[in-house]
């Protein structure tokens, strides 16, 4: 399942070149050639799928088993202090090859990457309410 225009296809197929350092038989991690940090890595399916909506639940399984088998790899080979997993869905989140794709980006203490921002304010009891009840019908 491949989509020729898709450039993390391209990537599986081995048409372009890239930075692989595992592959198995469905999964793929390779460094992002726009690293966040050193050692900013993408981990992949093999078959396409356009993000979270379509990755049938037993290779997600699986390619979250290699997210955490190369976050482990990465903490450990470059003496990281930590590191995001980020996974963007749809344009509006940030997503920007439309091939499902979790990023696992090393930090160090004060980078100043990626930083959460958490609102000042605290959320209304009303507002809290209505959301849940949109969520639990
Ligand atoms: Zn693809």
């Amino acid at each position: 399942m491949k989509d020729k225009t898709c450039i993390f296809c391209q990537i599986v197929e081995k048409k372009i070149p890239s930075y692989i350092f595992f592959e198995s038989d469905t999964n793929l991690a390779f460094l992002d050639i726009f690293p966040v940090s050193k050692g900013h890595t993408i981990v992949i399916p093999k078959n396409h799928y356009k993000n979270l909506e379509d990755i049938p639940d037993d290779e997600l399984s699986k390619l979250f088993k290699t997210v955490k088998q190369i976050s482990n790899k990465i903490y450990r080979k470059l003496k990281i202090q930590g590191y995001n997993i980020l996974q963007n869905n749809f344009q509006a989140a940030g997503q920007v090859i439309n091939h499902f794709h979790v990023h696992i980006i090393p930090r160090s203490r004060n980078d100043g990457k990626l930083q959460l921002v958490i609102p000042e304010d605290q959320s209304k009891e009303e507002e809290l309410k209505n959301t849940l009840n949109l969520l639990v019908e």
